[in-house]
């Protein structure tokens, strides 16, 4: 490491991936800043994971509330009130106490924080205003933005951001996109006891997880009244001062409340210079970078969202384990991005690890698949019309578990654990052979027999 610049590593953007990096290269002996022009913590503590699981449980409170009638509960139903101001105002306390948490690691660890927005005039050099700092290395991990569809109208449209931030509720709202975060804020807003539509271009929502979970999930949705409108995009949005006037592409015109575009995210990359110096961006904007996270320019690295891997939390995290030890420890470890477990949180949850049945097919096995559904036990005091989806993809020829995928009450938390046995290699057999909890969901994993279909 060089004493004659300022830093051994700058970290651009004090997101999950920046805060890890800079603070596993610091205790490795780095001298390392981090610049961060927002929040410390990054989208998932301020605008993503964190805010958006805490409103999950404000709108499951809901559901609890109207199903401890059936434990013999009397709940009348106009004493039950929300207040939404009360939700944001609580969610707020909770992000300003993990923003204090962040700034106290970093500083714990020696890391310098720099507030303010950075710029990269040479691949040694950080300027942040009218500050220049000089390091051996820069590691790029600004994270990603919303995307909104270039309609008119556009500027009238909200993204996840804004909505952590809403004054008040309206009575009806239109979500655009159906992957996670459009599917997580209908359920979010639908659960809150706001009418909502979701506007998704395709056939069946959630694009990219198993055939069996999107449908499955659909239908949940569309029992809880969420109004999902198939092959439907927005045209144009115009501000009618009281609501808001949308048209689709089958000609529709639709009077809203709120629109909020949940369209996938880019790469936030915008004024750091990076191509300027010959950092190449991939035809979708993020940052090009080998296996080992080095840019073309040798100077510069990028992790997390930035670079186009699944935008998740953990993968940003593992990536800044990996990088720190490779670049100031022993480099053993490397990415390894199969069995990566995700959930998303709408109602009920849906969660997933390893292959689905089409991509397991697609592969080549030859599959036997495992496929149980049910109403949760809890369902049937409370009476609500709710059920369960548990699947095992498993390859015929040597009995290992390819993929569980689950849609329930906690299927995240379910899913987590199995992600460990399915990481390991696990087999049917040794689900089979592993005793299950009893009375839980999750014991139907360890029980399911006969395949549905091979
Ligand atoms: P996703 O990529 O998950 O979904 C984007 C959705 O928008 C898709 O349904 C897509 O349709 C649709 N879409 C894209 N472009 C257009 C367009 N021009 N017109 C109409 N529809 C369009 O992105 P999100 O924004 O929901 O989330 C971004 C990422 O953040 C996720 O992929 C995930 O990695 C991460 N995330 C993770 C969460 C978790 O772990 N629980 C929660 C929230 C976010 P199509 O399917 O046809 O392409």
């Amino acid at each position: 490491m060089s004493d004659t610049r300022d830093y051994d590593l700058i970290v651009i953007g004090a997101g999950s991936g920046g805060v890890r990096l800079a603070r596993t290269s610091a205790a490795l002996g780095a001298r390392v800043a981090v610049v961060e022009s927002r929040y410390l913590g990054g989208t998932c503590v301020n605008v993503g994971c964190v805010p958006k699981k805490l409103f999950v449980y404000g709108a499951h409170a809901g559901e609890d509330i109207e199903d401890a009638a059936g434990y013999g509960w009397q709940v009348p139903p106009d004493s039950v009130r929300f207040d939404w101001p009360t939700l944001v105002a609580n969610k707020n306390t909770e992000i300003d106490r993990l923003n204090g948490i962040y700034g106290r690691l970093l500083e714990s660890a020696g890391v310098t924080v720099i507030s303010g927005t950075a710029t990269v005039p040479d691949p040694h050099t950080v300027r942040v205003g009218d500050q220049s700092f000089s390091t051996e290395r820069i590691v790029v991990a600004t994270g990603s933005w919303p995307v909104i569809p270039d309609v008119p109208g556009k500027e009238c449209i909200l993204t996840s951001n804004e909505m952590f931030y809403l004054p008040q509720l309206p009575r009806h709202a239109v979500i655009w996109g159906g992957g996670y975060i459009a599917v997580e804020f209908a359920g979010i807003l639908s659960g809150l006891g706001v009418e909502t539509t979701l506007l998704y271009r395709g056939d069946r929502i959630l694009r990219g997880f198993d055939e069996d979970l999107r449908e499955f999930t659909q239908n949940e949705l569309l029992k809880k009244g969420i109004d999902i409108r198939l092959g439907s995009t927005i045209v144009s949005v115009e501000n009618a001062e009281s609501h808001y006037q949308l048209e689709l592409n089958d000609g529709t015109r639709m009077s809203t409340g709120l629109v909020m575009a949940a369209t996938g995210r880019r790469a936030l990359v915008d004024g750091l210079g990076l191509e300027e110096l010959g950092v190449q961006l991939s035809g979708s904007g993020h940052v090009v970078v080998d296996d080992h996270f080095q840019t073309a320019v040798p100077s510069i690295f990028a992790l997390g969202d930035v670079i186009g891997t699944p935008q998740l939390t953990p993968v940003a995290l593992a990536q800044a384990m990996v990088l720190s030890r490779r670049l100031y420890g022993d480099g053993e470890r490397s990415m390894d991005y199969r069995n990566i477990p995700t959930a998303v949180f709408c109602q009920p949850n849906l969660g997933t690890v390893g292959l689905t049945e089409q991509e397991a097919r697609e592969a080549g096995y030859q599959l036997r698949i495992y496929r149980t559904d049910f109403r949760p036990m809890k369902h049937t005091l409370s009476g609500r019309d709710e059920r369960s989806l548990m699947k095992l993809v498993v390859d015929d020829a040597t009995d290992k578990v390819l993929g569980a995928h689950m849609v329930g009450p906690d299927a995240g938390e379910i899913i987590q654990g199995l992600a460990v046995a399915i990481q390991a290699g696990a087999t049917k057999a040794q689900f089979d052979a592993t005793l299950g909890i009893h009375p839980t969901s999750a014991e139907e994993f360890v029980t399911m027999r006969e395949p549905v279909k091979s």
